[in-house]
C-alpha cells in the first residue's frame, strides 16, 4: 500500500457541482477527495479556496457559496463591472 503523502498546504479549490439529486461542493483537485454536500455550505465560509480566475487562496464568503466556480474578491469587483454599467443604463431607462 503506497503511503500517500499529504502535500503541505494544499488548499481545496472548492466548485460546485449538480447531480440529478444533490449538489455538492468538491475540490476540483483530482486526488482530492473533499465533498461537502449542499446544505452544509456554511462550513465553507471563512475558508482558503483557490480563486477559479486568478488562481489565488482566498476566503470564501456568503457571496462565494452561490457561485459554481468561486472567484476571489478582486476578481469579482472585476466582474461585476459591466452588471453595475447595466444597472446604470437599467436605471437611466426607468428614469430614476
Ligand atoms: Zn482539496
Ligand atoms: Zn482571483
Amino acid at each position: 500500500m503506497a503511503r500517500k503523502t499529504t502535500r503541505k498546504g494544499h488548499t481545496h479549490k472548492f466548485h460546485k457541482i449538480q447531480g440529478k439529486v444533490v449538489k455538492a461542493w468538491r475540490c476540483a483537485d483530482s486526488e482530492c477527495k473533499y465533498i461537502l454536500h449542499s446544505g452544509l455550505e456554511e462550513l465553507l465560509l471563512g475558508r482558503a479556496s483557490i480563486c477559479w480566475n486568478c488562481s489565488e487562496s482566498f476566503p470564501m464568503d456568503e457571496i462565494n457559496l452561490k457561485e459554481d466556480m468561486p472567484v476571489c474578491q478582486n476578481c469579482r469587483i472585476k466582474q461585476e463591472v459591466p452588471e453595475l454599467a447595466e444597472l446604470e443604463k437599467f436605471l437611466a431607462n426607468k428614469g430614476v
